[in-house]
């Protein structure tokens, strides 16, 4: 199997090895993590730099928050676990990649989907600890998904299926780094279900035919 083609941006990168992204944020770049050896080396050199720049404050007037937070991710104490090697990678197509575990479950045979709309169905992960919002949404093949834009960041993975928006074409283990200003309407491919989990810092704004029933659902 290819690995995925788009990949996490620079920054969330270095705010990911920091240990600054919020929970939600860091589960979604962890399941990109377990599936993509590009981004691990990356995240690897990230962590040498920040462990250098540590090593090099220490004493200095560094964020204690900082500097505690960075040594909290490497050593695992992060809520969202570290990404599993590869290796580990399990070969049951039913499991949720292991960061999304503790928000959704483990399987996706018995995630309880909410209707939102014709072919569109979401699940909200429910938690303060999250500090965003962390959501899976799963849409039926060739259908258009309502049209969207962000207050803030968006993060998204894909997990099955595809889509196509005005950024390109978007298969299994790729992600969507969004900033504010992106509008976006994809459209799912042919063939399986499209399933996302993505994090956000603001609420969506939705602008389509859908909207009212997705905002009723995003603001419970
Ligand atoms: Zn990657």
């Amino acid at each position: 199997m290819n690995g995925p083609v788009r990949h996490l941006d620079h920054a969330t990168l270095v705010g990911y090895s920091a240990g600054a992204l919020p929970v939600a944020f860091a589960a979604v770049v962890a399941s990109h993590l377990e599936l993509c050896a590009t981004c691990r080396a990356q995240l690897q050199a990230a962590d040498a730099i920040g462990a250098r720049l540590i090593e090099q404050q220490e004493g200095a007037p560094l964020s204690a928050t900082a500097r505690d937070a960075f040594r909290a991710r490497l050593e695992g104490e992060l809520i969202a676990p570290p990404p599993a090697a590869p290796m580990q990678r399990q070969a049951d197509p039913d499991l949720l990649p292991t960061p999304l575990r503790p928000w959704f479950g483990e399987r996706y045979s018995t995630l309880r989907w909410r209707a939102v709309g014709p072919g569109i169905h979401l699940l909200r992960a429910q938690n303060d600890v999250l500090g965003a919002q962390l959501m899976m949404l799963r849409t039926a093949p060739g259908r258009r998904m309502p049209l969207h834009s962000h207050g803030n960041n968006e993060l998204t993975l894909i997990l099955r299926g595809a889509y196509d928006d005005v950024l390109g074409h978007f298969g299994p283990g790729d992600v969507a780094d969004l900033d504010a200003d992106t509008e976006h309407q994809p459209v799912t491919s042919q063939g399986v279900p499209c399933i996302c989990v993505a994090a956000s810092d603001a609420p969506m704004k939705f602008s389509g035919w859908i909207a009212r029933a997705m905002q009723a659902v995003l603001r419970l």
